[in-house]
C-alpha cells in the first residue's frame, strides 16, 4: 500500500548512521534513538541540532540519554 501524504510512514531501523547526518534528514522525519539503558525514545532534533551541530547519526548514539 502507497502511504499518502498525510499518513505517518515508519521507515524503521537506518543502517547508514556514518554517512547520514542530522541535516540530511528532512525536517518532517523524526529521528528516533536507543539509550544507553536501551529504553527507546524520539530525540529533539532541534535541540540535538543545536548542541551536537550537523552531527553524523551515528556519532550521537553514544551520547543519548532518556
Ligand atoms: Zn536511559
Amino acid at each position: 500500500m502507497k502511504a499518502g501524504r498525510d499518513e505517518i510512514t515508519y521507515v524503521g531501523p537506518f543502517d547508514a548512521t556514518m554517512e547520514t547526518s542530522l541535516d540530511d534528514l528532512q525536517e518532517f522525519i523524526a529521528i528516533g534513538g536507543v539509550c544507553r539503558c536501551e529504553r527507546e525514545g524520539w530525540i529533539d532534533r532541534y535541540e540535538a541540532r543545536r548542541k551536537w551541530r550537523d552531527a553524523v547519526l551515528g556519532s550521537l548514539q553514544p551520547r543519548l540519554r532518556c
